[in-house]
């Protein structure tokens, strides 16, 4: 039995712009060619929203002072729609399944692709510690003693029914032996409490992150979620700060996160 504290985030995909094919288009157009301030850096989130946001107008090189101008004003006015051209994917493992229960309930603009327990073993069994009960925290020992031997007995129960139904379920109902697997794990995995470990690929949009961040970072959220949304939070504040860079991180005397957007959502 091993055990996780913290999830990892990897930021996995993110947007790119062809620029060949938007200058063939802005030729196409006659609009004048790309301002530099579409380019905004390394960064091409920016210019994706720009690009999309002046096909309203066919306003391309025109107005507004800078990026920053632009992309607050989209913000501020709660043009939230050209906030969906941009999207990210990201890799989160060591996290529970109570918490990817919380986080599937976002719908609109995310992607999922979770780890199987009727086609992957849980055996092994790997158990996300909540963040309360984390062994630095003071006064958290008996608690985490009264965990550790409910995941043990969780863990021991697990295994002993993949065993008796590899004895009892008979052969003959199942065409492939993948089929019979499947069919034990999915029993057995009924005794895994909420904190199975589990992995799972998420797609997400801009406007969708950003609500999920406002949600998710809130006092309110629950705490392992709450992390897991900060840590994305900060690896999108750098990688695409004129996006996310209206949040504020605020530390709280219980010794975790809160985020909070100025602008909120969109
Ligand atoms: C602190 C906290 C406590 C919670 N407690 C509970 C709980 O006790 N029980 C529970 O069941 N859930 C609970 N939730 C989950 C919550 O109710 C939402 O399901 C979840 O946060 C996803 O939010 P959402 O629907 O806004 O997101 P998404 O599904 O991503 O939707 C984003 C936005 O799109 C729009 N939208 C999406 N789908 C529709 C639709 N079908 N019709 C109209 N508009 C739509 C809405 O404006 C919505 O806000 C809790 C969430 C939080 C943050």
């Amino acid at each position: 039995m091993a055990f996780k504290e913290k999830p990892s985030v990897y930021l996995v995909t993110r947007p790119s712009v062809d620029w060949e094919s938007v200058a063939i288009f802005f030729q196409d157009e006659d609009v004048p060619p790309i301002p530099d301030t579409i380019r905004a850096g390394d960064d091409e989130s920016a210019a994706v929203v720009e690009i999309s946001a002046r096909m309203c107008y066919m306003s391309y090189g025109r107005g507004r002072r800078d990026i920053t101008d632009f992309i607050n004003n989209l913000l501020s006015s709660k043009d939230g729609s050209v906030f969906e051209h941009v999207n990210y994917g990201f890799v989160i493992t060591g996290v529970s399944r109570s918490l990817t229960h919380e986080l599937v309930r976002h719908r609109a603009g995310f992607a999922y692709s979770q780890r199987s327990q009727r086609y992957v073993d849980e055996t092994e069994g790997t158990f996300v510690v909540p963040p309360a009960l984390l062994k630095n925290r003071k006064g958290a020992e008996t608690a985490r003693e009264i965990l550790d031997e409910a995941l043990q007995s969780a863990s021991a129960s697990y295994k002993k029914l993949v065993e008796a139904l590899e004895e009892s379920l008979p052969r003959d109902l199942f065409e492939l032996n993948t089929d019979r697997r499947k069919a034990i794990r999915q029993a057995a995995r009924s005794v895994l409490p909420n904190a199975t470990e589990t992995k799972i690929f998420v797609t997400a949009n801009v406007r969708a992150l950003r609500h999920f961040f406002e949600m998710r970072g809130a006092v309110y959220a629950d705490w392992e979620i709450r992390y897991l949304a900060i840590e994305m939070l900060k690896i999108m504040r750098e990688e695409a700060p004129l996006l996310f860079g209206d949040f504020t991180i605020t530390d709280l005397p219980d010794g975790t996160q809160i985020a909070e957007p100025q602008y909120s959502k969109v």
